[in-house]
């Protein structure tokens, strides 16, 4: 393809649930976009995280678009957690309701792109073409670069081994199979009591004790799903003005201030309900270390009810950070399956893994043999997806030196430098602190609309401000160290990453005050954007 090829005006990176609505929304406007896309289908990360155990912790009925009415109004989910297959079989209704593949090319990796500034495109290099267009637009997720440690001996193990977020598309069968699990995040909290109730033997090896919360999961009724339908415009409406887009019972006094018994039966009420907004429960919790204390120790008294073997127990109960500083968890019969026979957890957290062995893995002078080893070692989150891609923007700056000391971005959306590119739930927006569907809508229609602005004005170029964008930077981080979540070593601090900054990475102002700051920003002419000719 020629360097000037005039056929797109933007060309969106990632057919996920972000990309899918940007080209939508950009085509609604008279745009012509085109999506590339490395898997064979849409979906993103349920496109790839195919482990056993996959499913969302945001409710089926708000993990889901409200663009469309009549979308959200006929699909029909069946449990209060959407499957990963779920969720995966209602991407693929999506793209083929709204005509979406025709303009998407999958199988196609984005290697490089760069700003040519006398044309005033990107030109976006695949594996084997060259592309330009006017805007280049990222939707590439922010848990998508998967992260698996370099321990020596990685390729020598003759067994299989999977990646949770690279698990085959084929079913993997641990029937009668010796299996090695590394890491208790999320993933593999989901992931572990499926995989004991099939194989003969299942070690989970822990660095981090985790916070889980169960899920309590339990299949629709038709009424729960009418109730909500009925009402879907309101509910939705208000989520989208909450702290993280998703309706949580809040209360309004703090968790220090209620008597003790009280505190417990409140606990005893959210722990029944189940879910992530188990730490929403008291504004204090994430704020005040006393009151985290009391959440944390409610969630370890329950995981020493629930394990049987009191060392085995106090194992899984995390003390290195506060609860919900690391993602809090959310699970199904977690805690229980290390009551089975055929599991057994081993800390590295003093003596830590090693070696890849051909047989198995070694910590410290123990070998352990496996058939299967599961890598449940996460991303290299928010960050990498972007750093992975050869960016260069005005003058050849590249991203990934530019994010050397960590990511400077304005909203979260662009960043100086980086004319006409635009990062849907990019590190410096709420994103993975909120139901990334409401994220996700907020930031395509704001970038929907600024492109419009854009060619109704007469404006080809956009580009953050220097100073817009430290500004920017400055709050976030000022809000970030109002709460507890710099006291973890987090993945949303770039901890998981051996030689990454440490920094809090999303806003956590709020869904709901960034929705008005964005909207306020569009209204007064994209204050901090330079908008040229
Ligand atoms: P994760 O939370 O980053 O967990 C990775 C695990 O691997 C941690 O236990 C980590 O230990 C361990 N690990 C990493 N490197 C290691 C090493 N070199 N040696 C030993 N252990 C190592 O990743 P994840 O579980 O894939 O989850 C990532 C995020 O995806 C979640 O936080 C959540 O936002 C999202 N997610 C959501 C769902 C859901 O909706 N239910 C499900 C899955 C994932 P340390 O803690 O010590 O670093």
């Amino acid at each position: 393809m020629n360097e000037h090829d005039p056929r797109y005006d933007a060309i969106i990176i990632g057919a996920g649930f972000a990309g899918m609505y940007m080209l939508k929304t950009l085509r609604d406007k008279g745009f012509r976009a085109h999506v590339y896309e490395r898997g064979t289908d849409v979906g993103g990360t349920w496109y790839w995280n195919r482990y056993p155990g996959a499913r969302c912790d945001i409710e089926s009925l708000y993990y889901c678009y409200s663009f469309s009415d009549e979308l959200q109004q006929e699909w029909r989910w069946t449990e209060r957690y959407p499957s990963q297959p779920e969720i995966l079989r209602y991407a693929r209704h999506v793209a083929d309701r709204f005509d979406l593949r025709r303009d998407i090319s999958f199988d196609t990796n984005v290697r490089a792109a760069a700003f040519d500034e006398r044309a005033g495109r990107w030109t976006v290099r695949t594996d084997d073409a060259e592309i330009t267009a006017r805007f280049l637009i990222t939707a590439v997720g922010c848990l998508s670069a998967t992260q698996t440690p370099d321990f020596p001996g990685i390729g020598t193990f003759r067994g299989e081994s999977y990646h949770t977020g690279r698990w085959p598309h084929e079913e993997v069968d641990f029937t009668g199979k010796r299996v090695g699990v590394i890491g208790t995040g999320s993933s593999a909290i989901q992931a572990i009591p499926v995989i004991a109730r099939q194989a003969a033997q299942v070690t989970v090896f822990q660095r981090t004790a985790q916070f889980s919360i169960p899920a309590q999961n339990h299949p629709l009724s038709p009424e729960e799903q009418r109730r909500v339908k009925a009402d879907y415009a309101r509910l939705r409406a208000e989520a989208r003005m909450t702290q993280s887009g998703i309706l949580a019972e809040r209360l309004q006094h703090n968790a220090t201030e209620v008597p003790a018994a009280e505190f417990k039966a409140e606990l005893d009420r959210r722990w029944a309900i189940g879910g992530t907004t188990f730490t929403a429960t008291y504004p204090d919790t994430l704020r005040d270390p006393a009151a985290n204390e009391l959440s944390a120790n409610y969630v370890r008294g329950k995981i020493r009810e629930i394990v049987d073997d009191p060392a085995t127990a106090e194992l899984l109960c995390p003390h290195d950070h506060p609860i919900g500083t690391k993602r809090i968890c959310v699970d199904t019969d977690y805690y229980a399956t290390y009551n089975r026979d055929n599991v057994s957890l081993v800390d590295i957290r003093h003596t830590p893994i090693s070696a890849i062995t051909p047989g198995g893995l070694r910590v410290g002078d123990r070998d352990f043999e496996f058939d299967i080893i599961a890598f449940a070692t996460g991303y290299d989150a928010m960050t990498g997806p972007l750093n992975r891609i050869d960016i260069r923007g005005a003058g050849g700056l590249r991203l990934r030196e530019k994010w050397a000391d960590g990511p400077r971005t304005y909203l979260g959306l662009a960043s100086s430098g980086f004319p006409n590119l635009f990062t849907i739930t990019g590190p410096g927006s709420p994103s993975v602190l909120s139901n990334m569907i409401v994220s996700i809508e907020q930031h395509v229609e704001w970038i929907g609309a600024h492109l419009e602005h854009l060619r109704d004005n007469g404006f080809t170029r956009s580009e953050a401000a220097a100073d817009a964008e430290r500004t920017w930077g400055e709050h976030v981080n000022a809000v970030a160290a109002e709460t507890l979540y710099p006291r973890a070593a987090s993945w949303y601090m770039g901890a998981n990453v051996p030689g990454k900054p440490r920094i809090f990475m999303p806003y956590i102002g709020g869904v709901g005050t960034y929705r008005e700051h964005c909207r306020e920003i569009a209204a007064g002419g994209y204050r901090g954007f330079h908008l040229t000719v």
